[in-house]
């Protein structure tokens, strides 16, 4: 199975939050973050270190429990002799799992992006924060900001932002030298302006399409009005820039300080353009919904059938979808069912009851994630899986109306 971009970032984005959930009773969880470049002998003589200060914790359980996930950590480094490319993240740590008891748990993270710093972290939960910010980091943004003056061109990539071009004009104040024909003088001023106005987007559409365009989320100017207006309606960016344009901001610098004005101001915008492709998927579902075309079919049972005759185009999944697809047999005859269950519960704690066919009791056989299931499913017919986060109205509706599960169909089939 070909692991899409979209799958790997659900699946990422599922391990964090499965981490989120461990608890310590006290602060004996340990995150390890050991960069590709940090020598691993480094960080086995830093943890004996951190080992014989665990030894003035007061609590005797709280250190035993620290000095043991030290110990386990330092077992496990031993069979890492060069953290991998991108580094290697350590969990490690006492985790309460109820009825008074913990359980040393230890989990192994290679993470999608470098990791930048060392990091040894003990808490009553994992850290997680740098991880989180990885699910963010991949996106890029085209930054203007210009008046008729001067224009800064830059990129802002996570929270990093780069000047990369900055433009000065030489057009005319507003005021007109004696001697001068009113006409004349405004007919060369706005030749100026245009002048400047096509050097700004020929500069900025070569910083933006040096960009992988996947990438390429799209770009935001900022500036007094009505220039940036002015600019965006005189399509002087490149055609395929000039599509990507986000939204229009008041900014009073216009040098590389107005970037980070420009980004102060963006706030929501930026939440909202993470969800403007999910939204866009969205509304054409909704429209396919109460259109005659009905290009549309959702529900679990509904959405399997549509699969599975090849007729989905897009599947919609709610990234909170949480539940598993069980194969149930019975101990005694050929009796076999399937069955979803909310996962909330945990499966191992699914009693299946008696077979109707013997009365002899049930096992579950098989239990699969039903995301796994489904995008498995899509896979095979050539469907394209798209995971919809419910951070937005029309996301939030898969998962409440819609039971998480929704596709957009080749062609009518009235499932
Ligand atoms: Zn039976």
């Amino acid at each position: 199975m070909v692991e899409s971009e979209a799958h790997k970032k659900y699946e990422f984005k599922r391990t964090l939050e499965a981490l989120r959930d461990k608890k310590g009773r006290g602060t004996e969880l340990i995150s390890l973050y050991i960069p590709h470049d940090k020598q691993v002998h480094e960080v086995a003589s830093q943890l004996r270190e951190e080992f014989g200060q665990a030894s003035n914790i007061k609590s005797r359980v709280t250190r035993q429990n620290v000095q043991g996930a030290i110990e386990s950590l330092l077992s496990r480094l031993k069979l890492i002799p060069k953290a991998p490319e991108n580094g290697v993240v350590i969990f490690c740590g006492a985790v309460d799992i109820g009825a008074n008891k913990t359980d040393m748990e230890t989990f192994i993270i290679e993470p999608p992006e470098p990791i930048v710093s060392y990091k040894y972290h003990c808490d009553s939960s994992f850290l997680l924060t740098p991880l989180e910010d990885m699910l963010h980091e991949k996106k890029t943004y085209g930054l203007i900001v210009l008046d008729r003056r001067e224009a800064t061109v830059g990129l802002l990539r996570g929270k990093h932002i780069e000047a990369l071009a900055h433009l000065t004009s030489t057009v005319p104040g507003k005021q007109r030298k004696g001697g001068q024909s009113s006409h004349r003088f405004q007919q060369l001023r706005l030749i100026a302006i245009n002048e400047f106005y096509t050097r700004i987007g020929e500069a900025a559409s070569e910083v933006f399409l040096g960009v992988d365009q996947k990438d390429f989320e799209g770009v935001f100017i900022g500036g007094p009005s009505p220039t940036k207006e002015e600019f965006e309606s005189g399509e002087f960016l490149h055609h395929e820039i000039q599509k990507k344009i986000l939204g229009l901001f008041d900014v009073a610098y216009t040098d590389e300080s107005g970037l980070f004005e420009l980004f102060d101001k963006l706030g929501e915008a930026l939440q909202d353009v993470e969800v403007v492709q999910e939204k866009k998927y969205m509304e054409r579902f909704l429209k396919e919904l109460v259109s005659d075309t009905g290009l549309a079919s959702y529900g679990e049972e509904q959405v399997r059938k549509n699969l599975q005759m090849g007729s989905v185009d897009i599947l919609l999944l709610s990234d909170e979808l949480r539940k598993a697809r069980l194969t149930i047999k019975c101990t005694n005859c050929d009796y076999q069912e399937k069955k979803t269950i909310t996962k909330k519960s945990g499966d191992e704690q699914y009693q299946p009851g008696n077979c109707p066919k013997c009365g002899s009791s049930l096992k579950v056989a098989e239990s699969v994630d039903i995301v796994e299931e489904l995008s498995t499913l899509a896979d095979q017919m050539s469907t394209n899986t798209v995971f919809i986060s419910s951070d937005f109205e029309e996301g939030n509706q898969l998962l409440t109306a819609f039971g998480g599960i929704g596709a957009i169909l080749r062609y009518k089939t009235g499932i």
